[in-house]
């Protein structure tokens, strides 16, 4: 491939689209540096003032890719840098994996367009946005924790991402605790710890991975706090994940734990039962699959029964997915309980159910198909939403279908009920004294 030719065809491409003032100043300085054929970056080498390479990146350089492209065979990323920047980078080389090579351990469908926010990761959401939008300016370091499978490297990889979209320059390392960890013993056993530090050292963004796994390894952190010593230092922008939050990291160095709470802690949680849905139902919007009654019953079961882990809960989603078009049936309820048969504890009792509703109306001295009418007096709503809460409390079934129990309603209707009786609970305490008395008579009477 010659560089020269095409840039000389992508010139006089540009010289006919902009005016000559245009041309002089922002596209003449410009020269291919050279092509990076396996991450498909083509470097554009700016040979003007530094101070107006931000101009030319935010109003040519998709002029610039498009024009490029059209004499390339595979599509090309532009990225324009200063000519001065590749003598660096040039040295970088020779002793690291190049930078924008990481980039290509971002999976591509970790950004923040795919993330559905609810409240279990809101907060955590909101900041790492901040930080991806002003990388050392605003909460450094930033230390997200949460259980497995909750969104933490799809979240911190979002922040790189985003970054490199605004500016490609920036060098933005994704690594995991674990690779961190062998590399070192890799660089320590070639005699290369200098340039181990020098790869890490000169990051912009560092982004390091399930932390929780420094602990026990003393050299490997002893290397890690001088790391981020390092960046802090330079005002460079670390994001920490873990598993806990940093008091909880009992086998990490204090001066590493103290450090990760120096700024912002943010935690996810599992997520809630709207979240499970909605995560569920940006997977149909993203696939060609089209959105159907029945398909979101399906989504309403799978959502229902895996509660603790959106890495299961796509697991599952693709699992009755996938079946179905290899069967080439279409997905139902039916199909989704045989397909998820390990997963799903489908207990429904129809007793159960019976036996609450008839046991809360004894209790509250109201007729059981009270409970299913449209009244909404306080007499009846308050036996209704005791017996909605206790049939989730006490059976496995799910939202929807506890609503259709009570004269058909929406399941938002039902999560309201049990939200509103679990916040009652904290202080009302007569509500709490009949809650047990029901329970005790559930128990009891067979
Ligand atoms: P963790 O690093 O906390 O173990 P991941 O970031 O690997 O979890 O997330 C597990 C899976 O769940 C990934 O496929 C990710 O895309 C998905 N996921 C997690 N949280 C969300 C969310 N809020 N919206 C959409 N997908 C999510
Ligand atoms: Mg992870």
């Amino acid at each position: 491939m010659d560089k020269n030719k095409i840039w000389g065809t992508t010139l006089r491409a540009l010289e006919a689209n902009t005016t000559p003032l245009s041309y002089n100043t922002w596209i003449a300085p410009l020269d291919i540096h050279h092509i990076e054929e396996d991450t498909g970056i083509i470097y554009l080498a700016w040979k003007n003032d530094s101070k107006l390479l931000k101009h030319v990146n935010d109003h040519y350089q998709p002029l610039i890719e498009n024009e490029i492209n059209k004499s390339m065979d595979k599509p090309y990323r532009v990225v324009i840098k200063h000519e001065k920047s590749f003598e660096v980078s040039k040295i970088d080389t020779t002793h690291m994996t190049n930078v924008s090579n990481q980039e290509k351990l971002f999976n591509p469908r970790f950004n923040f367009e795919n993330f559905v926010v609810g409240n279990s990761n809101k907060y955590a959401h909101a900041v790492s946005v901040a930080v991806a939008e002003a990388p050392g300016d605003v909460y450094n370091p930033l230390f997200i924790y949460g259980g497995s499978g909750l969104g933490k490297t799809h979240l911190m990889q979002a922040i790189g991402v985003h970054i490199i979209r605004n500016n490609p320059e920036t060098k933005v390392l994704y690594v995991s605790t674990e690779m961190f960890a062998n590399e070192l013993i890799a660089a320590i056993n070639d005699n290369k710890t200098r340039s181990f530090r020098n790869k890490y050292r000169k990051v912009d963004v560092l982004l390091i991975d399930d932390i929780q796994f420094l602990e026990g390894k003393e050299a490997t952190q002893e290397e890690f706090f001088h790391t981020f010593e390092a960046l802090y230092q330079a005002n460079k922008q670390i994001v920490i994940t873990s598993d806990c939050p940093p008091v909880n990291l009992k086998g990490l160095d204090e001066r590493l734990r103290t450090r990760f709470s120096w700024n912002m802690i943010a935690d996810i949680q599992e997520p809630d039962y709207e979240t499970r849905v909605a995560i569920l139902m940006n997977l149909v919007e993203k696939s060609d699959i089209e959105m159907d009654a029945d398909l979101y019953d399906v989504l309403c079961l799978i959502a229902d029964q895996v509660k603790d882990n959106i890495r299961e809960l796509e697991g599952a989603y693709n699992r009755v997915v996938g079946l179905s078009r290899l069967l080439g049936e279409k997905i139902t309820v039916d199909h989704a309980k045989n397909i998820l048969k390990d997963i799903i504890k489908d207990n429904e009792q129809a007793v159960a159910p019976e036996r609450i509703r008839s046991i809360v109306a004894n209790h509250y001295k109201i007729k059981i198909a009270d409970m299913d009418s449209p009244k909404r007096n306080a007499e009846i709503t308050l036996p209704r939403q005791v017996a909605m809460y206790l049939c989730r409390e006490t059976t496995d079934l799910s939202f929807p279908k506890i609503g259709k129990l009570f004269g058909n309603r929406h399941y938002s209707t039902v999560i309201h009920a049990i939200e509103k009786i679990e916040n009652d609970l904290k202080y009302d305490n007569e509500l709490k004294t009949n809650i047990e008395l029901i329970k005790a008579k559930l128990q009891t009477r067979k």
